[in-house]
């Protein structure tokens, strides 16, 4: 049986409707199952959490790679399936839970592996990419890389450089916490129900060390959300509605930086808002 032909099995046995509330798309091409995990690069040696593992497709190949698997899934009849088809793998663990509300971090402790030997990798459900992706980077795990499938949009946002085309305010998040790269486009036609858009699978590398340095780490992240909260206002009024500083204190600070007063977030790179961010830990 192929993919394709066991994920309709699969769906009949269990009398499976697709919940588009869970953002439940099924990968169906064995490729890009391959593609996902040479890019994730995965051993015998290594810890696999896996978001959202649905019918299970990508959890058989990783059951086989790796020396465990922790998968993480909210939807009960999802977990049926998984535990009907992989109860008998003793490197597999399931946790019927809201990956949002699990505290992964301590998860972790209790593994005891080496951050080199943990990786993440899903294909994510598209309605909650972002939080969960926050919530990997900003809980700092001790993890080597997290290789996801999200919709392709969300991928050149993640995977922009700070300060060029398709910047956001996660795109800072990202490149502070990792280096991403993006790993393929996967269309439309290659998951159960089609999903409206492509997808794409990116990769981030964690960093062992930020690429800049930081006074408070908060601070810059605040004057980043505060630049792309509006996106067509300029820094200045950004800085001022978000209560950060007074107008008279950012022209100050663009003045120090020799940047024009009508200069926009999304045109920083991630040297100039640290800068601005340490400016302000100063005043
Ligand atoms: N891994 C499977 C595949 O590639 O075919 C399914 C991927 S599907 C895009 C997303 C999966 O995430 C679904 O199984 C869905 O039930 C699950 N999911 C949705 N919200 C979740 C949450 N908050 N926590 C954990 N899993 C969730």
């Amino acid at each position: 049986m192929n993919i394709y032909e066991e994920t309709k099995f699969l769906m009949k046995k269990y009398n499976i409707t697709a919940n588009k509330n869970l953002g439940q798309n099924f990968l169906i091409e064995n490729s890009v199952i391959h593609t996902i995990l040479d890019s994730a690069k995965i051993s015998k040696e290594d810890l696999i959490i896996e978001i959202g593992p649905g019918l299970g497709t990508l959890t058989q190949e990783l059951l086989q790679r790796a020396k465990k698997v922790i998968a993480i899934e909210l939807d009960e009849k999802m977990t049926t399936i998984l535990n009907d088809r992989f109860h008998f793998y003793d490197n597999f663990q399931l946790i019927h839970q809201d990956v949002l509300k699990v505290d992964l971090k301590a998860m972790l402790q209790a593994e005891q592996m080496q951050r080199k030997q943990v990786k993440i990798v899903a294909n994510l459900p598209y309605y909650i990419t972002t939080p969960i992706i926050m919530k990997l980077l900003e809980d700092k795990l001790p993890i080597e890389s997290i290789t996801v499938m999200v919709q392709k949009e969300v991928a050149e946002r993640l995977t922009a450089i700070p300060g060029e085309k398709n910047t956001g305010a996660i795109t800072y998040c990202v490149s502070y916490y990792s280096e991403p790269t993006e790993v393929m486009v996967v269309p439309n036609h290659f998951f159960i129900p089609a999903p409206q858009v492509d997808s794409e699978v990116i990769h981030l590398e964690i960093r062992e060390k930020p690429p800049v340095t930081l006074k408070k780490e908060e601070i810059f992240f605040k004057v980043i959300k505060a630049s792309f909260m509006q996106r067509r206002k300029t820094l200045i009024n950004g800085l001022a509605n978000s209560n950060i500083c007074t107008k008279e204190t950012a022209k100050e600070i663009l003045n120090k930086m020799n940047l024009p007063e009508h200069t926009r977030g999304e045109t920083l790179s991630m040297e100039q808002f640290a800068q601005i961010a340490n400016i302000l830990c100063e005043e």
